[in-house]
């Protein structure tokens, strides 16, 4: 039975990284008909950010990652959020110190401190020296006796190697002399990330661990863990580390990254949704990083990856994160959208940068929008002419750009006229209805019977945009009353 989890911090937000790891987890369980587990990972409670857990369920369920546990969901091994299993974690430190395999620790911060830079002076090993391991079981009694504060270290061991089988990279041997004797438990009594996470990954049954290559070198601890307290660990697969798009440096873990010259670079999951990317693209860009489809195939639905998905064909190479293939998906993935999502997607972006407008309305716009945009937040200037007239950006278009040498200033009075007569009337007020009766006038009012120039004369008459929508599809978007009255003013202006 395959179970995965996701286990972020909430630190505040959904990154970039994060969503690559959740998705193939997300990926490789339902290859597998396993599970997907959310776990928020907040043993730091220093670095817990108000309103964080909505925020990443909120960017998982943008991307349309379902989990099948979770703090929201709940599930049988929960709760799922590790401040609210504070007693468990209690229970296997003192297990561990019960069994050997732990002590208790009363250095202070300032000691510890103190030693630390007296070793990074001799240029020796900085890591905790374990003074407190030495200590005899009296010497422990007294300083509890004595209501001394401490720490739970684990008794790592000093001689050997630790091997880390890891699918994507192969069996990693770290000599034991590289580990430090962890905290797992800290004087107030809550877990480290890595007590909770040995404990979490196996009473939640986890069977494969998909992580961050960060977490590399926290793996030969946890599987000391997991032999000491007899458990069997789970199988390891550590992703290749994101880099900046430029292909130099890694890609930040903050709130605000910059590649190597110094630019801004997106990270957080709601900022590329912001920007007027689609989730659909965003999954497909990511399943690209570090994975291939197979065939040269670049872009596709993620559903059709999810039988494909196999670990072992993961690249460990550090990847870059190229935006412009981003970019270049987002516009393919809309030219492939169905009029109707297309419209859906686009509502909520506009709604975002100010501006409600109606589904109708965005269902007729929606072919033109689908071969127009590269990104869903290009419709806002595309579609300009659609808010109200005092904000948008709507003025009459002065009378000399709308006549031309093939339709003289009284051709485009009769046919605008003629226009205005037609829209009002139109029954229903629709593309078919538009189409047929304004092609006729406008062979009826040019000098060469061809409707082209008054129809782009009409377009511009109601749009007051160079570029737009076609003339019909504006038209049944603005809806008769206002298709009218700009065209009312328009005509009032040639007859100036
Ligand atoms: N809480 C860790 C993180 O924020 C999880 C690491 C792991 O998956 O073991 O990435």
């Amino acid at each position: 039975m395959v179970r995965v989890r996701f286990a972020p911090s909430p630190t505040g937000y959904l990154h970039i990284g994060g969503a690559r790891t959740a998705l193939y987890n997300w990926m490789f369980a339902r290859r597998h008909g396993g599970q997907f587990i959310l776990r928020i990972e907040d043993t730091d409670q220093k670095r817990t950010v108000k309103g964080a857990i909505e925020a990443i369920m909120d960017g998982l369920r943008w991307l349309g990652l379902d989990w099948d546990e979770g703090p929201d969901v709940g599930g049988p091994y929960g709760p799922y959020i590790q401040s609210r299993r504070a007693a468990l974690y209690r229970e296997w430190a003192d297990w561990l110190l019960d069994n050997g395999y732990a002590y208790k620790c009363f250095c202070t911060a300032d000691e510890l401190k103190e030693r630390r830079a007296a070793a990074k002076a001799a240029r020796g090993d900085q890591s905790y020296d374990r003074r407190c391991r030495m200590l005899s079981a009296a010497e422990v009694a007294a300083r509890e006796a004595g209501g001394l504060p401490y720490v739970v270290r684990f008794k790592a061991p000093t001689e050997g190697a630790t091997v880390i089988p890891d699918v994507i990279r192969g069996d990693i041997t770290v000599p034991n002399s590289q580990i430090a004797d962890a905290v797992l438990l800290k004087s107030d009594g809550l877990p480290t990330y890595h007590l909770a996470n040995v404990v979490d990954d196996h009473f939640m049954e986890i069977s494969h661990i998909l992580r961050a290559d960060e977490w590399i070198s926290s793996a030969p601890l946890h599987l000391n863990l997991y032999a000491a307290l007899g458990w069997a660990h789970p199988i390891y697969a550590h992703l290749p580390l994101v880099l900046n798009p430029s292909g130099k440096g890694k890609l930040s873990k903050r709130a605000q990254a910059f590649d190597d010259q110094g630019r801004q670079v997106l990270v957080k999951v709601e900022e590329f949704r912001d920007a007027g990317y689609l989730p659909q693209a965003l999954n497909n860009f990511l399943a690209n990083v570090g994975w291939s489809f197979g065939g040269d195939r670049e872009i596709f639905p993620i559903e059709e990856a999810i039988p494909r998905f196999a670990i072992e064909d993961i690249n460990p190479a550090p990847t870059r994160l190229p935006y412009d293939k981003l970019d270049w998906l987002t516009g393919q993935w809309i030219q492939m959208m169905e009029p109707l999502a297309l419209a859906r997607a686009v509502r909520p972006v506009l709604a975002r940068q100010g501006h409600e407008v109606g589904a109708e309305a965005l269902l007729a716009v929606a072919p033109a929008l689908k071969v127009r945009l590269k990104k869903l937040t290009d419709a806002e200037a595309f579609l300009r002419f659609l808010w109200d007239d005092e904000t948008g950006g709507f003025a009459a278009p002065a009378a000399d750009r709308l006549v031309s040498a093939k339709l003289p200033a009284d051709a485009a009075r009769r046919g605008l006229q003629a226009a205005r007569d037609l829209i009002a009337a139109a029954q229903p007020l629709d593309v078919a209805t538009l189409s047929a009766g304004l092609t006729a006038i406008g062979e009826s009012v040019t000098a060469n019977g061809k409707a082209g120039p008054f129809l782009g004369a009409l377009r511009l008459a109601v749009t007051g945009q160079d570029v737009s929508p076609p003339v019909y599809e504006s038209i049944v978007a603005l809806g008769r009353a206002r298709a009218l009255a700009r065209l009312d003013s328009v005509i009032a202006k040639i007859e100036e």
